[in-house]
């Protein structure tokens, strides 16, 4: 498991050691999805890009 932390809200996200790139990983604090890079042994992450259904209201 990697600590890492959510680039909104700052809080902790955990990702699994063997999570592969691509992998989206959601924030339990704020919902943010991330996306996994894994590289060798480092695990980071980006924000998912959004995916939004609904335009406007
Ligand atoms: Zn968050």
């Amino acid at each position: 498991m990697s600590q890492l932390l959510c680039l909104v809200c700052k809080d902790e996200i955990t990702v699994d050691q063997d999570a592969t790139t691509g992998e989206i990983v959601e924030c339990s604090s704020c919902g943010q999805e991330h996306e996994v890079h894994a590289a060798a042994d480092v695990i980071t992450v980006e924000l998912a890009p959004e995916i939004e259904e609904t335009w406007g209201e």
